[in-house]
């Protein structure tokens, strides 16, 4: 039987054609993507593309959107034997990992891919990116399930767990890296598949959370940072959890007034995570000293999660915990593969 594949057209440069007498970037009509990409009725495969709403820039992508997402992929997931979110590279990181607590216990993958040059000029990553897509997204194995079941990114010949990613060039065709976790699939002549490293959940029932809050901040230390200009984002009237990208394994500068707010902070209710700044490696609270009074405080350890995954995971949490402490207890787990268990 031929698989049927949904494509979410969202925006970004993979769905732009250049005016030919202007040169500036425009969207373009995504019901006759054949047009631009006639390799596509060759694929043995039926495939349907729908656009939500008005392309955007990934840059404004936001909750309301990633919910959208996620009702069409929960609407059609019976339908359809896999899922590609045509997104901007910026924040596709952000997204992918937001979509994977959103749609937890998936059976079917949910590939997202872009591209650094837009679709119709001549040179453009988007063909391959998409194709490539779309062939993983119908791919099963002799049982007839399907081989991903996990929101992942594919990006230049390689297919990676979407919470484990992170956008690490604005020029480069391989955009993505997944620094913390192997590649889920590697795309060569075949495409290859680490079935070791893939999200085992086939007989899981999807889950679908929507919610989301957003009362989350990002605090990224630098040497000489003042904490009196931080101290409106520790206020828990503001802000719920604060995820702090430290230095190396955790460390923050050993300055007392940055220690009471934060203990202000968490005594009031807040949370707060702690991640490094570093792209590979984790967090390990206490190996120095200049860690050990955020474990005396309170404050979670992010272990080798990214910030993408941190903020949209803390998002998630806050919007479907009862309790802080629940929220504590889960972040500190691997929910969907996002994180090494700690
Ligand atoms: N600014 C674009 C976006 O993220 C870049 C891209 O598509 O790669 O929407």
């Amino acid at each position: 039987m031929e698989s049927k594949v949904l494509l979410i057209y969202t925006g970004g440069t993979i769905g732009m054609i250049e005016e030919p007498e202007t040169g500036v970037l425009t969207a373009f009509d995504f019901d006759h993507l054949s047009n631009q990409i006639p390799e596509l009725s060759r694929l043995n495969m039926e495939l349907k593309a729908v656009s939500l709403g008005m392309p955007i820039d990934s840059s404004d992508m936001n909750p309301e959107i990633w919910q959208d997402i996620a009702q069409l992929i929960v609407d059609n997931y019976e339908d359809y034997d896999g899922f590609v979110v045509l997104h901007g590279s910026d924040t596709m990181a952000f997204t992918a990992s937001a979509l994977s607590f959103m749609l937890q216990g998936l059976r079917k993958p949910v590939i997202l891919t872009g591209s650094q040059l837009p679709i119709g000029t001549i040179r453009t990553d988007g063909k391959e990116n998409l194709i490539t897509s779309i062939e993983i997204a119908a791919a099963k194995d002799n049982e007839g399930n399907a081989i991903v079941s996990e929101v992942a990114i594919y990006f230049e010949y390689s297919l990676y767990r979407g919470n484990r990613t992170t956008k690490v060039s604005a020029n480069a065709f391989e955009a993505f890296l997944s620094p913390n976790y192997p590649e889920l699939a590697v795309a060569g002549v075949d495409i290859r598949f680490d079935t070791n490293a893939l999200l085992k959940t086939r007989k899981r029932q999807l889950r679908f959370n929507p919610k989301m809050d957003d009362r989350v901040a990002l605090m990224k230390i630098f040497p000489g940072f003042s904490t009196k200009v931080y101290e409106r984002l520790f206020d828990i009237e503001q802000t719920r959890a604060v995820v702090i990208e430290s230095f190396g394994s955790g460390n923050v500068p050993n300055n007392s007034s940055f220690y009471d707010m934060i203990d202000n902070y968490i005594q009031d209710g807040g949370i707060v995570i702690n991640t490094t700044q570093c792209y590979t490696g984790n967090v390990e609270q206490g190996k120095y000293a200049n860690s050990t009074t955020f474990n005396k405080l309170g404050v979670v350890s992010g272990s080798d999660i990214t910030t993408e995954a941190a903020i949209t995971k803390i998002m998630y949490l806050l919007g479907n915990c009862t309790s802080t402490e629940e929220v504590k207890t889960l972040f500190a787990q691997s929910l969907v593969g996002e994180k090494n268990e700690s």
